[in-house]
């Protein structure tokens, strides 16, 4: 955040923390968000809880008051967050959550804020192969089960045998990949659940083997992603018979700018933020890559980024400098 955006950062005054119940884990008012996401963007939570362990999660749950909003969080890989903060409740899965065992039958058991990276070096250790594609995707394993995320030909749902996931009530669900309906960056689970865990089925792999492979989707990566700028990953998915980048290139938009933001020169199915971007300049971005897209060539893009909170105009927080 430069020190006009910080001159600009709304803060929320009503105090919501009084109203939630004791937790074990931690919970922070007004914590910036644009710390803690790819983009680098966007405004406060009103509220982040990071529960201690999955019984603080299900009993802060079962006690909020139930019109409290609650969004979860990941790492952010994915998400883009709007200037004028998050209202209610964001959640960060701790530690606690990223646990990762090896089971018998090349079965890994793992947290969902386990970092994908991590899953794929604990299963590249334990000699499980068929998970190292997770090296490629720089998400948690929670952002992961929402957004069936792959890479290089395998998916999430290729790989998953059953997760965990608590409902905005603090109820425990235990559903196989089956019943999640998982689809290309898509789940079926409600909205309101949250993934806490996951076992997922691999297959007998050598260690050597399988680290060479994840070597190769790194080196990959590298060559065609633009993964060291501020950026959210695809921004579009790809519609049915067509890749979306090749749709936003033929409709001109490389390297297209909105204040601070870009579509990337590299890869124009990213976005980035070249320092000065404010969530609304990225969001505006993308709309008029849509816009473009479909006079070019009739086809609506559909958002792959998750975008939450809201903008700065209709933020019910008060704006420390003032005007926006
Ligand atoms: C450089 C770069 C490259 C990328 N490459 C790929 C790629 O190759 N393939 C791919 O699929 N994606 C890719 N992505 C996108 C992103 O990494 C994935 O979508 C990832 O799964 C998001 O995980 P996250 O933890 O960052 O989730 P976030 O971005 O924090 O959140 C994304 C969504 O998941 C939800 N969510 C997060 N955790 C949980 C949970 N525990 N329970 C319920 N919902 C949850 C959030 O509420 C939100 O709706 C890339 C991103 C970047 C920045």
């Amino acid at each position: 955040m430069n020190a006009a955006q910080k001159d600009r950062a709304p803060r929320f005054e009503a105090h919501l923390i009084d109203r939630l119940p004791p937790v074990r884990g931690r919970l922070t008012e007004n914590a910036p968000l644009d710390r803690v996401t790819w983009f680098r963007v966007g405004g406060p939570a009103e509220v982040l809880f990071k529960p201690a362990d999955r019984e603080d999660l299900i009993a802060f749950l079962e006690a909020k008051p139930a019109e409290v909003p609650v969004t979860l969080l990941g790492v952010g890989s994915n998400l883009l967050v709007r200037d004028g903060g998050v209202p209610g409740v964001v959640i960060r899965l701790g530690r606690d959550f990223a646990r990762l065992s090896a089971e018998e039958g090349y079965v890994l058991a793992a947290g969902a804020g386990a970092l994908d990276l991590n899953v794929a070096k604990a299963a590249q250790l334990a000699g499980i192969a068929g998970l190292e594609f997770f090296c490629g995707v720089p998400g948690t394993l929670g952002g992961a089960l929402r957004m069936n995320a792959g890479a290089y030909g395998a998916e999430t749902k290729d790989v998953l045998i059953e997760a965990e996931a608590v409902d905005a009530k603090g109820g425990l669900h235990r559903v196989t990949v089956d019943e999640l309906g998982m689809s290309y960056r898509h789940s079926d689970a409600p909205a309101d659940w949250i993934f806490i865990s996951a076992r997922l089925q691999g297959e007998a792999g050598e260690p050597d083997e399988i680290a060479r492979r994840m070597g190769e989707i790194q080196r990959q990566r590298e060559d065609s992603q633009p993964i060291r700028t501020r950026t959210g990953g695809s921004t579009f998915k790809n519609p049915p018979g067509h890749k979306a980048w090749e749709l936003v290139d033929r409709a001109g938009c490389r390297g297209l700018t909105v204040g601070g933001a870009q579509v990337s020169e590299k890869h124009c199915n990213f976005l980035i933020n070249r320092g000065e971007a404010s969530a609304a300049d990225i969001e505006a971005l993308g709309e008029e890559v849509r816009r473009r897209v479909k006079e070019e060539s009739g086809i609506a893009l559909e958002w792959e980024i998750k975008r939450i909170g809201v903008p700065l105009d209709e933020s019910p927080a008060e704006t420390a400098g003032g005007a926006a």
